[in-house]
């Protein structure tokens, strides 16, 4: 039986392509994106000791900021989030990079460090049924081409285990950007900017809602609100990183 010309030819080229790698990994060997120190393979992002050293979030600071805004202490179960984030730390450089410099695959590796720190925080909280993205317009996501917070959300459920469903809420309506804005602007704006097209695939079950970067958490606490309108039964909240206030 003859071999087709297209496998003969694939052969050669990924064993060029896998000399080339090898290559380039001992020219440039993987590094920390942070301190430029040496990391176990090319999609490992820090190395052990800026992962260490990283400024973790406090759990009931980041819970209160989000109760602080008005219908919020009944919207939103649990808030979790990872790493402080400081202009010009570690979190800004990675963020920058995930979310306007097209690395995408950094959500899957942040992802999975931010999922494991919250499987570690539900001692006493019972685990989400679904895992859910902020979405993004869809201006937005066609200027941008992904939504960052879709690939962390796949980088938590591998730790986690369940299922995934970015389609069950959408962002149906363009917002101007949030950072100038007040806490109490920021609600005004977002009023009415998510939508649940299907309400029967978020009924009854606890949603773990997920975003990059949380300020007032007004965006997580709208996207909260419409779920549980939705008939969702609770909703927790977990993101990379929390800003100082
Ligand atoms: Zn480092």
């Amino acid at each position: 039986m003859p071999v087709p010309v297209r496998s003969l030819w694939n052969t050669p080229v990924k064993a060029a392509r896998a000399v080339g790698q090898g290559l380039m990994g001992l020219a440039f060997p993987p590094a920390c994106l942070h301190c430029g120190g040496a990391v176990p393979g090319a999609s490992t992002l820090l190395c052990f000791c800026c992962l260490r050293n990283a400024d973790r979030a406090d759990a009931d600071d980041v819970r209160e900021r989000i109760y602080r805004l008005p219908g919020m202490r009944t919207a939103i179960d649990g808030a979790f989030a990872l790493w402080m984030f400081d202009k010009g730390g570690f979190l800004q450089h990675i963020h920058q990079a995930l979310k306007y410099g097209n690395r995408p695959h950094y959500g899957i590796w942040l992802g999975r460090i931010l999922g494991h720190a919250f499987v570690q925080s539900l001692v006493y909280r019972p685990a989400p049924d679904l895992l859910v993205p902020i979405p993004l317009h869809r201006m937005r996501l066609c200027e941008r081409g992904y939504n960052q917070s879709e690939y962390l959300v796949r980088g938590i459920a591998s730790a986690l285990q369940k299922p995934v469903a970015p389609e069950v809420i959408v962002r149906s309506k363009a917002t101007r950007s949030q950072t100038a804005l007040s806490r109490k602007e920021r609600l005004d704006n977002l009023d009415g900017a998510f939508t649940v097209p299907i309400p029967e695939r978020v009924a009854g079950l606890r949603i773990l809602l997920v975003d990059d970067i949380l300020t007032t958490g007004a965006t997580v606490g709208m996207a909260a609100s419409a779920l549980l309108k939705a008939g969702a039964d609770a909703v927790d909240i977990a993101a990379l990183g929390v800003t100082r206030m």
